[in-house]
């Protein structure tokens, strides 16, 4: 995208002759396949004083909210009331407190917490009393509590990305528009990729539980000590504000003025978010239900992009599926029974505790009475699969009194006061939350309403095998896999409007039924680059006629690992800078490697490019991208083996030299082994008729396409056999064999060729 925006406005100076995703994915669909489409008019190049009644008229908007107060009298006598208004830097800071309220307490209340760089001076004055800043701080904190329950006419854009790098560019982008210094932004990131204090392993097991123990309130009564944690870069929260921040700034740059100024940058933003007109995040945070609630997100009357729009159905799905295993539930038995030890002044928290415990042992014979079930069942690999529909899964849950009517019960207790205080109880007292959690038990019973109401549950229990050492431990787990996307999307539609975005969201057919929604308006601009820089083909032989079969079952003939080689060596030959490799697995990868060892072939494409393979894990990762890049544009280039739905498919940007050429190997289908994606065809199948879904082959086509036309964004080569249909339609005629696409006239050499001149009379 940003790519996209940047050559559309002077296609002229394009430098890339690289074909990008927005125009494999729309201008070359199948007719049948699209609804009518509506073209862009406007960019976000335009100056924002063109439209006078767009964002700039929106942004004075808000800067004409007062500051001190949440209601104005308008000219007809009537009170117009604000939602959100202009913050300033103590305000943030006051609402940062409030945040921590909302925060899970630790589980170590009474350790002594290492020690944190000295806090700065805070406003307001620092003659002021402790005790009435205190009470500014609640009086703010109760104002703006106050009017984020009113509604507001003037909605906040949340756009989510993938990942922060996917971030990074957007922000980049947003910098270079007009917009940028009149619209308030912040970036939502985890504690893990914030946290800017030093962490102790040894005390805590992660970010998060670290910080809950930090920021937690003392547990004296004293009014004064409440307005301080144990951690300093959350008491200088406020002094990290859209004041000193630049109007456009990323996860990166925020926290390295929040470390320069030690202030935490994961509070200050969500501070932020309060006051802000674009709120950038990773897309979990706005369609998972939960991360949306401990955020605080409210998409209400708000506006929703998602960027990278292709991966929704299946992070939709995500979001729905739960897995719990029986080590679970026995050791929130344990937990219990000792919290059912303790004498309780509140007869209703007992009663709750009783009713929890009586919850988990009716889980435990459940898990003990699906045993023989799974012990008819073969292994596969390590596991044991038995599958139920949803009306058999409830059925068994009603008859161990674990089903609807006790859900009833549980709610009744949810919604009661005597909840917060068995809450605030087990943290501080019995460490209760480690274990078994509220939220734990809330899910699961929400999890099987919602799902079975929507009829969109698979059911598995899994048996599992972990080797561990030498020791083999079994134990039972309960998976429960949501089929129908749309069971999550639906919460995201209080929001004023939904944008998705996406090279690759072809068939839209697909979207709309998986999604269970219309998208009314669709834009789908052409491409600005111009086909003739772009070559995309495809090759069947290998050298000397064999076919090219890059099948599981081909590619483990040498035959064919030869032949691959043999193309790659001449994509790496006619090929400036860098070259892509993508190849079904690490395994194929390691197995070509080695092969590639023993005939040469290797030494052969190391002479040419400098060789490098994707990492599995993520530091040597940022390494091996590091070197590729610094290497790809100086001496011979750089060629990267890479695989698909790795690291380096997805999120990262590969501009002008840094992808000449992509190669793909193979076809990425779904893995038909994984019992999600089984379970999801036969889902299909099922109510392709009744919901309008892709039949289970279609499915599986559109998941394995739609991704592959991710990489071929940037492609100009790909080296696979038996393409489908929609490649096809992309490809025209320009299929080779291993003869033509070295001699041919449209021969990836010519092509290249011809690019180079152009690109130095360009220059
Ligand atoms: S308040 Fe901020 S800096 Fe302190 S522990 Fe929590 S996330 Fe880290």
């Amino acid at each position: 995208m940003p790519e996209l925006r940047r050559y559309n406005q002077d296609p002229s100076r394009c430098s890339t002759y690289r074909k990008i995703a927005l125009f494999l994915a729309t201008s070359q669909t199948p007719p049948f396949l699209t609804l009518p489409t509506m073209y862009s008019q406007k960019s976000i190049y335009d100056e924002a004083s063109q439209y006078p009644k767009d964002a700039s008229n929106r942004a004075s908007k808000r800067q004409d909210c007062p500051d001190t107060s949440t209601e104005e009298n308008n000219e007809a006598g009537l009170v117009k009331i604000h939602k959100k208004r202009r913050l300033g830097a103590s305000e943030l800071g006051m609402f940062c407190e409030s945040l921590y309220d909302s925060q899970l307490p630790s589980t170590l209340a009474g350790t002594e917490l290492p020690s944190t760089p000295e806090k700065k001076k805070q406003t307001p004055q620092p003659d002021t009393p402790q005790n009435v800043r205190v009470l500014y701080n609640l009086v703010d904190n109760l104002r703006l509590r106050t009017s984020m329950l009113v509604d507001c006419s003037v909605p906040t854009v949340y756009y989510g990305a993938r990942t922060h790098k996917q971030l990074q560019q957007v922000i980049k982008e947003f910098a270079r528009t007009d917009y940028c210094g009149q619209l308030q932004m912040t970036v939502l990131s985890s504690r893990d990729y914030s946290c800017v204090r030093e962490f102790d392993k040894k005390t805590w097991s992660t970010r998060n539980d670290m910080c809950r123990a930090c920021v937690k309130p003392y547990t004296t009564k004293s009014i004064e000590q409440r307005a301080d944690s144990n951690c300093k870069y959350y008491d200088n929260r406020g002094s990290l504000n859209h004041q000193t921040l630049p109007p456009a700034f990323d996860l990166d740059e925020l926290i390295a003025k929040g470390e320069e100024i030690r202030a935490c940058p994961y509070y200050a933003a969500r501070g932020m978010a309060a006051s802000a007109h674009i709120v950038f995040c990773p897309y979990n945070y706005l369609i998972e239900p939960s991360i949306r609630s401990s955020m605080q997100i409210d998409l209400s009357d708000n506006i929703v992009i998602i960027d990278e729009a292709h991966n929704i159905e299946d992070i939709c799905r995500d979001a729905a599926t739960f897995t719990f295993t029986r080590d679970n539930v026995q050791a929130s038995i344990k937990e219990l029974e000792v919290v059912a030890g303790y004498r309780f002044a509140n007869q209703d928290a007992l009663r709750y505790v009783e009713f929890l415990l009586r919850a988990f042992k009716g889980w435990d014979d459940w898990f003990v009475n699906q045993t023989p079930f799974i012990n008819q069942k073969p292994m596969t690999g390590n596991e044991a699969v038995f599958t139920w529909t949803a009306e058999n899964f409830v059925q068994t849950l009603n008859n161990h009194n674990i089903g609807q009517q006790q859900y009833k019960v549980y709610r009744k207790y949810f919604m009661s006061t005597s909840y917060k205080t068995l809450l605030v109880l087990f943290v501080y007292r019995f460490f209760f939350l480690n274990v078994c959690n509220f939220v734990w038990v809330s899910y699961l019973f929400q999890s099987i309403l919602m799902l079975v109401k929507f009829e969109n549950v698979c059911l598995l229990i899994v048996s599992i095998w972990f080797v561990l050492k030498s020791i083999e431990k079994e134990t039972l787990s309960l998976r429960l896999l949501c089929m129908n996307p749309a069971v999550v999307f639906d919460s995201l539609k209080v929001a004023r409007c939904i944008i998705l975005a996406s090279g690759t969201l072809t068939p839209l057919i697909s979207l709309h039924s998986e999604l269970g929604t219309d998208f009314p308006l669709q834009v789908s601009p052409n491409h600005v680059i111009p086909p003739d820089r772009v070559w995309i083909g495809s090759l069947s032989t290998c050298p000397g006629g064999g076919r090219l079969e890059c099948s599981a079952r081909g590619a483990g003939e040498t035959r064919v690992q030869d032949g691959v080689g043999a193309a790659l060596r001449c994509v790496c030959r006619v090929t400036p800078h860098g070259v892509l490799c993508f190849l079904p697995s690490y395994t194929l990868m390691n197995k070509l490697v080695n092969r590639w060892k023993e005939t040469g072939l290797w030494g052969e494409l190391n002479e040419l490019k400098q060789v490098f393979m994707e990492a599995r894990n993520a530091r040597d990762h940022s390494d091996v991208m590091e070197e590729y890049y610094s290497s790809v544009c100086g001496g011979r280039g750089a060629l990267l083996l890479a695989v698909y739905r790795g690291k380096v498919s997805e999120g990262m940007d590969f501009r002008d030299h840094q992808a000449r050429a992509v190669v793909t190997v193979g076809v990425p289908y779904p893995n038909t082994y994984d019992m999600a994606v089984k379970e999801k065809m036969k889902y299909n199948d099922r109510y392709s008729a009744q919901r309008h879904l892709l039949s289970s082959s279609d499915w599986l086509l559109v998941q394995a396409y739609r991704y592959i036309i991710i990489i071929i964004i940037s492609s100009l080569y790909i080296l696979t056999e038996g393409l489908g249909t929609y490649p096809k339609l992309r490809l025209g005629n320009n299929h080779h064999t291993f003869e033509s696409l070295v001699n041919s006239p449209n021969s990836l050499e010519s092509f290249m060729q011809t690019m180079t001149l152009r690109e130095s009379e360009d220059i």
